[in-house]
């Protein structure tokens, strides 16, 4: 079956007739990640959106998929390190979302880190962070930083360091990322709301979804169930429940 809004019913009735190993509540970044993730280790998974996928802070981020460069400051090299790292698998994943952007740090007179301590603290991001190639740091001189960013105020510059840092499309890679884990079995559908816990024996079993579009409530029943967006409100599970994430 073509996951597509044509095949909505057979996906909603899916839901309510099946049950799933996982149940992941909301489509953004995190839900789409866990989701496939326990479909490529073979889990049968359900995820649910209550708005369009992505509708919620993975499209209204900076889009930018940053190396954690502001850790270095704070001397967290792990940190760093491991955020780089995914950066890289991301964009060695799908190169057509994760793309380089040229950040310049300008060097000024009597102000920052100074030039030799930023140009150490560059390359050392970019060792941590497996920046590759051409996007590598690049130290320019005060004529180099001036004709690279003629708008720049010339006024005690020194030069600048140049160096990579990715952006991207959040939606869109929520999006691909959910294709994928529904290429591999998982079953997604927007405009779900999960609004109601079933009990079994004082374990959390089934989710109470609201169909927007047709207004049908109906029960989901999942071994386990995460909750894929945090609950700035009241949660709608005490956090004791064991098979609640
Ligand atoms: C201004 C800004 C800039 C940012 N910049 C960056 C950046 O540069 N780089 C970076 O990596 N991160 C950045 N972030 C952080 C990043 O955007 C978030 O960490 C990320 O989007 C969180 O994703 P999420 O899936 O946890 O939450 P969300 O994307 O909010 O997803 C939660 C989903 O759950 C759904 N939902 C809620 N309740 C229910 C329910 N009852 N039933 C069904 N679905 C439900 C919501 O509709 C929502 O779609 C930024 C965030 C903001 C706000």
């Amino acid at each position: 079956m073509d996951w597509s809004a044509f095949h909505r019913e057979q996906l909603i009735r899916k839901l309510s007739s099946e049950s799933f190993d996982l149940l992941v509540i909301g489509g953004g970044i995190t839900g789409a990640g866990i989701a496939l993730d326990a479909t490529l280790r073979g889990l049968k998974v359900a995820l649910i959106e209550k708005d369009d996928f992505a509708y919620g802070t993975s499209s209204r981020s900076t889009k930018l998929i940053h190396g954690g460069l502001r850790y270095l400051k704070q001397m967290e090299f792990g940190l760093v390190k491991e955020v780089g790292s995914e950066r890289a698998i991301l964009h060695t994943l799908a190169p057509h979302l994760v793309i380089p952007e040229k950040m310049l740090l300008p060097l000024k007179e009597g102000r920052g880190f100074g030039s030799l301590l930023t140009s150490f603290g560059l390359k050392l991001y970019d060792w941590l962070a497996g920046v590759q190639g051409e996007d590598q740091r690049k130290m320019l001189t005060r004529n180099q930083t001036l004709k690279q960013e003629p708008i720049l105020n010339p006024e005690g510059i020194k030069g600048a360091g140049l160096y990579a840092e990715y952006r991207t499309d959040d939606a869109r890679l929520t999006l691909e990322i959910i294709k994928t884990a529904v290429k591999h079995g998982a079953c997604a559908v927007s405009y779900v709301q999960a609004e109601k816990f079933g009990y079994d024996q004082g374990k959390v079993s089934s989710v109470i979804i609201n169909d927007r579009i047709t207004k049908q409530k109906l029960a989901t029943q999942a071994q386990i169930i995460v909750n894929g967006w945090i609950p700035f409100a009241k949660p709608m599970v005490p956090a004791r429940e064991r098979n609640f994430i």
